[in-house]
């Protein structure tokens, strides 16, 4: 583990720690269940918003961040991969550094 407070510490580097913390329950949990909790942790996120500290919403923003990865985990995604591939080079839309497609439509 590679990872250093404040900086350094990869998706990838979070997605072998949730493996090693949660792996056989996430396992045995599976895809739905874990998504449900996803979905709980979104809620959650929406509430730091409204009335959190700015601390809570950095916590809430790494618990969805969590459990997403949890469910990568589950179903053998390489998160990282993933996104560097979606995101990495520029706006999976219009292929734009910043984005230029339309304001209206979905980013
Ligand atoms: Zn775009």
């Amino acid at each position: 583990m590679s990872e250093q407070p404040g900086g350094g510490f990869t998706i990838g580097d979070l997605q072998r720690r949730i493996g090693e913390l949660y792996g056989a329950k996430d396992e045995a949990r599976g895809d739905s269940a874990t998504f449900l909790w996803l979905v709980e942790e979104v809620g959650e996120l929406a509430t730091a918003l409204r009335s959190g500290s700015a601390e809570e919403l950095a916590l809430e923003m790494a618990d969805v961040l969590a459990w997403l990865v949890t469910l990568a985990n589950i179903r053998g995604v390489d998160l990282e991969s993933a996104v560097a591939r979606k995101y990495g080079e520029s706006c999976p839309g219009c292929r734009s550094v910043p984005c230029r497609c339309d304001p209206a439509g979905k980013p």
